[in-house]
């Protein structure tokens, strides 16, 4: 049998940094745990169009649509902000997600202990917070039609359309409940069904769903605004919350914030599955490319090394292997070694992006 095959675009600024220290943890799987990825490398974003002229060439697309799973370091930066449109290098990133057709954006909120003073929260309510926001990414009142700006008599109006259909809804409330039977069995769906009919619907079927396919886990509701007190409030009730694509724009920013630093954050999208009953998909770290920082061995590898993580979870079935990145990641934390993101008022010495690396490379083999 062949190994899983991965794409790896690490992109502008400091995703080839970052990424730099995520092929390392993948040829330390090889090497130490018999797990081998075929793993190709490709270009996306200005490093693309400045080859290409263009975001995303057509081939990496098709490469993309055939491997098991792509990991994306960022794109953007200064040097093409002037850039038309059409070409510039989030464009590359927005046309992976949608001709992968990624419906489902998992964000989770992770607080490692040893950080938990960075949260503007108290050290109580987020010390060993571990929640999932599965936000709908594909439908929803960011694409609804109709919309625009229109004249209406003296005035302008501003136009946009919340529209669900109920195969979206499905499709995303199954992945959520998928994601629960591999953490804590709970989902709670958040809408505004007291106020719009498409909240109505949504809660409708999110229900249907669970009642005909997953009896098995724990399904509860929650109007969205009250959703956004609770996690401010109390966030450890929560494992997956499942919303849609403009709360879930909201709620996930709000919950992943609860834990600290851009450097920190994975993320996920995935789309249906493919022949091989592997989801389509997308790991990538929520912080852009971070151009303030880049070249200086400053960036904190985390949030792409957790992304990583994730697609070991979530893409090759390998949740074992996913905890022990993620324990590796919570020891070197716990010895204090932290890039300069991390530092808090206490002061010290921050490490370098390889030396971060080179950190939890060293724990994973005390894993062993
Ligand atoms: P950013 O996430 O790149 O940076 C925001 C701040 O966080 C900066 O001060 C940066 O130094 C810091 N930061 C981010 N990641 C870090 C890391 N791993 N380690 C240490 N510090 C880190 O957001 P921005 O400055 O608004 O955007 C910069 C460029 O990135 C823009 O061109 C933007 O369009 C693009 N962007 C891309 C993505 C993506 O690729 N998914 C996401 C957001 C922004």
């Amino acid at each position: 049998m062949s190994n899983p095959s991965l794409l790896i675009l690490p992109g502008d600024g400091i995703g080839p940094e970052v990424m730099a220290e995520v092929r390392r943890i993948i040829d330390w799987f090889g090497a130490r745990r018999g797990i081998a990825f075929d793993v190709s490398e490709d270009l996306v974003g200005g490093c693309a169009y400045d080859k290409h002229g263009t975001p995303l060439h057509d081939d990496t697309m098709a490469r993309a649509q055939e491997v098991d799973a792509v990991l994306l370091g960022a794109v953007g930066g200064p040097k093409y902000d002037s850039l038309d449109f059409s070409v510039k290098p989030e464009r590359g990133l927005l046309r992976l997600r949608k001709e992968m057709d990624l419906y489902a954006n998992l964000r989770p909120a992770q607080c490692f202990d040893a950080l938990a003073d960075f949260s503007s929260l108290k050290r109580d309510v987020v010390a060993g917070l571990d929640i999932m926001i599965v936000r709908e990414l594909t439908s929803g009142i960011y694409f609804g039609e109709p919309r625009g700006i229109i004249r209406e008599g003296n005035e302008r109006v501003g136009i946009n359309t919340q529209r669900y259909t109920e195969s979206e809804i499905a499709r995303v409330a199954r992945s959520a409940f998928e994601l629960a039977r591999k953490r804590s069995n709970r989902v709670c769906s958040m809408e505004k069904a007291n106020v719009m009919e498409s909240g109505v619907l949504w809660r409708e079927v999110v229900t249907e769903v669970h009642q005909a396919e997953y009896a098995d886990v724990e399904l509860s509701h929650m109007y969205a605004d009250a959703g956004a007190m609770q996690l401010t409030r109390w966030p450890k009730q929560f494992d997956v919350i499942v919303t849609d694509n403009l709360f879930g724009d909201l709620l996930s920013d709000l919950a992943a914030m609860l834990t600290g630093s851009l450097g920190m954050l994975p993320s996920a999208s995935l789309g249906a599955p493919m022949a091989n009953g592997r989801p389509k998909a997308l790991y990538e770290p929520v912080h852009g490319s971070a151009p303030d920082i880049a070249g200086k061995a400053l960036a904190n590898p985390i949030a792409c090394i957790l992304s990583f993580a994730m697609a070991l979870r979530y893409s090759f079935d390998l949740g074992e292997e996913a905890a022990r990145v993620e324990r590796a990641v919570e020891k070197v934390l716990a010895d204090g070694v932290r890039t300069a993101d991390l530092m808090g008022p206490e002061g010290g010495t921050p490490v370098s992006t390889s030396a971060m690396g080179d950190a939890i490379l060293a724990a994973l083999d005390a894993s062993l």
